[in-house]
């Protein structure tokens, strides 16, 4: 670090602002361990005044014309259109993932706010005409107020994207915490933002860690909560915001089952497989980081293996790489550690990822793509998400009893089958207790005309992430029943009887 290490600003009120904080952490490429910002924890002080700003601001912004919102979003893909290149070359550099994958990063951030751009479609009430005489009954879809959104570090454009847009587009103002291992692009998308028009107190940020997070469960003048990151932190999150009574929606840790079938396509299953399991080094919660082979399919490891090993170990922004460094030395450390247990536990270490030689980058916190055979659903390999590019293969001997073990598994984020059978793929469909189902596509993100729908442990609240679902969770329903007097509904007297007449 040197003197003229940047350091991220807060946005309060429409201002950029140093935090005066005396608590900084750094931003560091994880290729290279290169300091490339520094991070301030906000003070008490700041949080409040990020979320007065937007108290202030949700006076007017509640009022404006729901095609004035539209518009900005308009503007504002547009703009993350055009600056593509930079903030993938940006989100690169302090996470780690290729310069493809940081774009799919981007784009699919960007799906969002093409959707929210869309708003005037989605905010729409229902109209029961005539419900008694002389009655209609309608309802409104009102913002709720100040909004927050907590982030995490493995997708630092798509997740912030997830939220704001819509909070905003739905006439909310909002207060966003990103990730504090990698604020950069996050804070380039908020630029845009108030490029695109978002006026001053809408959108507000503050960075920090566990006492910002706090702080926005217990603030009162905050109306709803929306946290993507780890089980345990999630947990916390929710029953803590719950308990201060805001409306909270927690998006968390996963363990994704891959299940092939022997009828499966080999070489295409074989090919997404890999890509779904090292791509993004395995940090992504979507993942497929479990494979279950069925039947004869239990013959393909040594195939899989091979193919693993030829994904090129490097930088995310040099040409050619297929899974770039973790996050943290920290992060590698636990990978690390849990692979050794793997060992210990007694499963077979078909490809060891450990200490890959990557040329010019020895201190980059890297592992090769890793593939455990033979695990049993006793090891920790199997029990703990690893968020690393490690994949670990269980075995079974029918599509029930593949069926029952993901099942089995306490988490609901998302899972797969590989077949060519229509009918297997829908039995799969129909009895597996996960939210989001992939049939020969490996990592099953819904795009946003739908919502992010992953369930049982990997998720608390019962609205989803963007798509329609997100229009519910960021607004209120009033209903509306109404009566205008004219002739033919005057003269009833009075009536002290529940029912409408
Ligand atoms: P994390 O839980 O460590 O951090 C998420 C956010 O919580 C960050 O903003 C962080 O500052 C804050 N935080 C961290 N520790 C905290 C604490 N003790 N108290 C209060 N706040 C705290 O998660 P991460 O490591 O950044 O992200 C990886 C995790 O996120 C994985 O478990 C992954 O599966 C999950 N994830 C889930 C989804 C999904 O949609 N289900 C999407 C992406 C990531």
């Amino acid at each position: 670090m040197t003197a003229s290490t940047p350091r991220i600003p807060l946005l309060i009120d429409g201002e950029f602002v140093q935090s005066a904080t005396g608590h900084w952490q750094e931003v560091v490429n994880p290729a290279t361990q290169q300091v490339l910002a520094q991070v301030p924890m906000a003070t008490m002080d700041e949080v409040n005044a990020a979320v007065a700003a937007a108290k202030e601001a949700f006076k007017s912004w509640r009022k404006t014309p729901i095609g004035t919102r539209a518009r900005i979003f308009l503007k504002y893909q547009q703009l993350i259109r055009e600056n593509m290149p930079e903030l993938a070359a940006l989100l690169s550099a302090e996470q780690g993932k290729t310069l493809p994958d940081a774009e799919g990063d981007v784009f699919r951030g960007l799906e969002v706010v093409e959707h929210a751009a869309a708003i005037g479609n989605l905010q729409l009430g229902e109209l029961a005409n005539n419900v008694a005489n002389g009655v209609d009954t309608y309802t409104l879809m009102q913002p709720l107020g100040v909004c927050a959104g907590i982030t995490p570090f493995n997708f630092p454009a798509m997740i912030p994207l997830w939220m704001f847009p819509m909070a905003i587009a739905t006439g909310n103002t909002f207060l966003l915490k990103p990730s504090e291992q990698d604020p950069m692009v996050t804070m380039r998308l908020v630029e845009l933002a108030l490029e695109a028009g978002i006026p001053k107190g809408v959108l507000n940020v503050v960075h920090g860690g566990k006492d910002v997070v706090n702080a926005i469960c217990d603030h009162p003048d905050i109306q709803a909560v929306s946290f993507v990151g780890s089980t345990p932190v999630g947990t916390h999150v929710y029953n803590r915001a719950s308990q201060a009574g805001k409306r909270v929606q927690c998006m968390m840790g996963a363990k994704n089952h891959a299940v092939v079938l022997p009828d499966a396509n080999k070489e295409q299953t074989l090919n997404a497989l890999a890509g779904a399991a090292f791509g993004a080094a395995g940090q992504r919660c979507m993942a497929a980081s479990t494979l279950v082979l069925v039947g004869e399919a239990r013959g393909w490891v040594a195939e899989l293996v091979e193919k693993a090993r030829t994904l090129k170990v490097g930088p995310g922004n040099a040409p050619g790489v297929d899974v770039g460094p973790v996050i943290s030395c920290a992060a590698r450390s636990r990978i690390e550690g849990l692979i050794a247990s793997g060992v210990e536990q007694g499963a077979r270490l078909v490809l060891d990822g450990r200490n890959p030689q990557v040329p010019g980058f020895e201190n980059g916190n890297f592992i090769g793509p890793t593939i455990f055979a033979g695990v049993t659903t006793d090891m920790r390999i199997y029990q703990e998400e690893i968020f690393g590019p490690v994949l670990v293969i269980l075995e079974a001997e029918t599509l029930d009893e593949a069926i029952a073990l993901v099942n089995a598994n306490p988490n609901g984020n998302g899972t797969a089958v590989f077949t060519q059978s229509g009918a297997a793929a829908r039995k799969f469909q129909e009895e597996i207790d996960v939210g989001q189902v992939g049939i020969n596509v490996p990592i099953p993100v819904p795009v946003p005309l739908f919502s992010f729908t992953g369930s049982r442990a990997s998720k608390l609240g019962d609205l989803g992430p963007y798509g329609k679902q997100v229009v519910l969770f960021y607004t209120q329903t009033k209903t509306v029943t109404a009566r205008w007097f004219d002739d033919s509904t005057l003269g009833h007297g009075v009536n002290t009887t529940i029912s409408l007449k």
